[in-house]
């Protein structure tokens, strides 16, 4: 067995889970990872989650793409890595000769490194010609970029992570560490026993309220509401940070107006909130010197996400808690290199380092890659899986992404899938989205090739080559160049280090990013001019920070009724990830083997239902079956289902209603029923 394998050597890398980007070493033997063991230098301090520890195996699972796939006759066939490139040429070429690069989209991963999502962009935009990219960071946290954006100049998290030992307050809204982000949540329970006050505000009981000075279960949906009146006590009771509204923001005059109405008694109605709770949170973080925010999936994943953004931005303005070590507002982005994804343009309205499409970076652009470009932005996610099944999109290229289980509405995905002309999928294993595609390209995972990711806090870290990928799977961006030749390009790129040497000319964020630095853990992205890793410290990117006024308009696309009276709400657990593509392959399977639909115990007996029964849950796109699992953890009424299981594919039932300003899907909220079998 692994076990008994004498360990050769210990590779250092990082974790290829979720955002918080843990570093650790591969204990190697031959070309076999046979475990892993804690690395103490790295600023998660030797932490690692049961995902980062136990959720390796994946690696040398026999399920792994070891070679490309054509369809043939309806089926998946081997080929050779000729064929199958050749194939994709011909057909992307074929779909821009009848189509235009309007009919041709593609999807990066927050999964591959910088170096490949960089390629990646360059491919689609330079020689596809169209602006059709995006990927999973639409579905979480597209509103954080918008709204943030809007309100400081920068869509990212403003701090670190380990300032939360620093600061007076934590204020946790719409997100559940322990579980998606587990060593921020180690964290979090640190500095609580080192006295810091910890705030907590969710609609189900998570596991930090149980740690928290004020927790309060907001009715789902109303954060806005909630947010705006913590400010409105700030503000009446004068505790807010004049200095610093005064000295570094606009448009407080406008905004002030707009809180007027949020008293306590009204968000109370609102909230379901009790007004003494929402007046003692507003005290505690009124009082705090040092307060950081941090928010996730709770907030973004509704249709007014990008609102409850601003709202965050708001509060954290009107309370100075921006510039400054041990505060901030920390968007804890999902997965492992989903910060990284964003900054090198896997986005359809910007290049690398957010520049926006617009004639003068075109032009830059044009000619640092000596090349054409096409002029317009492109569609986001979700309008790419509506275009497909449209039929505007003919041909389609997703790499490391599982949007068949991973979108909402994921009947009309799917669908879409098999109605597309063309469908290209570069994975390491068949995942529910390639088993639909025509081509299936085999990668490296990252324990298989270098390169570099970058977590949440902005941390440009190093992923290092442990082993050899297994069969012919190659990384993805050695996948990329082999491609680019096939239309023509040279792509000289010998090295993933060569390809970040190109991103630090024409990324002005990774100006810093020599691999020398990143070796060192030193590079946290920074705008150029900055020497400290904490965004906004003399002045917003943006110049100002601006405060938008925002109200709590409803809760929901899709709010219960009468013949769907339940809310469901979909997220992560500890052990299990995503759709499952890698810790399904696990030890972690063992842990968490099956769906269980969370459900208030009164519920349940409202239902006439038992602990463990098989149900039918539906609701206006579908159904599936779950087993019933009573949780007071749960609100009554509001029932819980992950997204980690294609048996119970909970997406099928999930709402594609989009926020209007990100076109992030409110995957948070939707109608649903449960019934007998
Ligand atoms: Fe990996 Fe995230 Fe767990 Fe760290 S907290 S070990 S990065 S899954």
């Amino acid at each position: 067995s692994s076990a008994n394998k004498k360990i050769e050597r210990l590779v250092k890398t990082t974790c290829s889970y979720c955002g918080v980007g843990c570093q650790l070493q591969l204990k190697v033997t031959g070309e076999q990872v046979v475990g892993v063991f804690f690395d103490k230098s790295s600023s998660n301090k030797g932490h690692l989650c049961a995902k980062g520890q136990f959720g390796w195996e994946y690696i040398h699972s026999e399920k792994r793409l070891t070679h490309p796939l054509i369809r043939k006759n309806g089926e998946l066939t081997e080929a050779t890595w000729d064929e199958a490139l050749d194939l994709i040429q011909e057909k992307f070429s074929e779909a821009l000769e009848r189509h235009g690069s309007d009919a041709i989209a593609g999807l990066s991963s927050a999964k591959i490194t910088n170096e490949e999502n960089y390629l990646f962009q360059k491919f689609m935009r330079s020689i596809l010609k169209t602006n059709h990219i995006d990927h999973c960071a639409r579905l979480c946290h597209a509103a954080s970029v918008v709204g943030l954006q809007a309100s400081f100049g920068s869509g990212a998290m403003t701090n670190t992570i380990n300032e939360i030992l620093e600061s007076d307050v934590i204020f946790v809204i719409g997100a559940n560490p322990t579980e998606a982000h587990p060593v921020i949540g180690y964290r979090i329970k640190e500095a609580v026993q080192k006295g810091v006050k910890l705030l907590v505000a969710d609609p189900r009981k998570i596991e930090l309220s149980r740690y928290a000075d004020v927790f309060v279960r907001q009715n789902s949906g109303t954060d806005i509401a909630l947010l705006n009146g913590i400010a409105h006590v700030i503000y009446k009771e004068d505790l807010w940070d004049k200095e610093f509204v005064d000295n570094r923001t606009e448009e407080f005059e406008t905004w002030v107006k707009s809180i007027e109405q949020y008293t306590p008694e009204y968000v109370a109605d609102i909230t379901g909130i009790a007004s003494e709770d929402i007046i003692a949170m507003a005290r505690v973080i009124g009082q705090a010197k040092k307060m950081m925010i941090l928010y996730a999936m709770g907030i973004t994943q509704h249709i007014h996400g990008t609102g409850g953004v601003l709202a965050i931005a708001n509060l954290a303005m009107l309370t100075g808690n921006i510039g400054k070590r041990g505060a901030g507002v920390a968007p804890l982005r999902g997965q492992n290199n989903v910060q990284g994804a964003c900054d090198m343009g896997a986005l359809p309205n910007v290049y690398p380092s957010y520049r926006p499409i617009n004639e003068e970076n075109r032009k830059f652009f044009e000619s640092f890659w000596e090349t054409s470009l096409p002029e317009k932005p492109g569609m986001t996610l979700n309008e790419i899986t509506h275009a497909v099944y449209n039929g505007q999109i003919k041909a389609m290229y997703i790499v490391g992404e599982n949007p068949s289980l991973s979108e909402p509405n994921g009947k009309h995905v799917q669908e879409g899938f098999d109605k597309i002309d063309f469908l290209v999928v570069q994975d390491i294993f068949l995942t529910e989205t390639a088993e639909q595609a025509d081509v299936v390209l085999p990668a490296a995972s990252f324990a298989e090739k270098d390169g570099t990711f970058t977590n949440t806090e902005r941390k440009i870290q190093r992923v290092r080559t442990a082993v050899s990928p297994p069969g012919e799977a190659k990384a993805d961006w050695l996948i990329f160049i082999d491609l680019a030749k096939r239309f023509g390009q040279k792509w000289s790129y010998s090295t993933s280090e060569d390809i970040m040497k190109e991103i630090t000319q024409c990324s002005p964020l990774y100006r810093e990013a020599t691999y020398d630095q990143i070796e060192a853990g030193l590079v946290h992205w920074n705008y150029p001019g900055t020497e400290t890793p904490i965004l906004h410290t003399e002045k917003f990117v943006r110049g100002k920070g601006k405060f938008h006024p925002v109200e709590f308009t409803k809760t929901a696309a899709e709010e219960p009724c009468e013949d769907y009276p339940l809310l469901l709400t979909t997220g992560r657990t500890l052990h299990q990830y995503h759709t499952g593509t890698m810790s399904r392959k696990s030890k972690l399977e063992l842990l968490q083997p099956e769906e269980n639909i969370l459900v208030h115990p009164n519920t349940v007996s409202d239902l006439s239902m038992i602990d463990g029964e098989i149900v039918i849950v539906e609701s206006r796109r579908g159904e599936i079956e779950a087993k019933i699992r009573c949780s007071d953890k749960m609100p009554q009424g509001v029932v819980f289902l992950t997204f980690h299981y294609a048996e119970t594919p909970s997406n099928i039932l999930t709402n594609d209603a989009l926020d209007p300003s990100s076109k992030t899907p409110e995957l948070k909220s939707c109608a649903v029923k449960i019934k007998k079998k």
